[in-house]
């Protein structure tokens, strides 16, 4: 898993990452830019319920389509 580094916007790469509670994990990254950053840093990612609707296809969509829409990392 990939994620832009904290300090420097490098793709950083997760090293190891471990369950804080049921729905919690703490996830250990290290910048991939070794020779002009390389910094280590964590995140914490929760995973939250989202309602779905049905489609004529059967497939299940968010409800609210602004989740579509997320904006980039800046
Ligand atoms: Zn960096």
């Amino acid at each position: 898993m990939a994620y832009p580094c904290k300090y420097c916007g490098f793709v950083s790469y997760a090293r190891t990452s471990r369950m804080l509670t049921e729905t919690v994990r703490e996830t250990y990254y290290q910048c991939g830019d070794y020779e002009n950053c390389g910094k280590p840093f964590k995140t914490y990612s929760e995973s939250c319920a989202i309602e779905h609707k049905r489609t004529r296809l059967g497939l299940r969509t968010p409800i609210d389509d602004r989740q579509l829409e997320l904006p980039g990392l800046a």
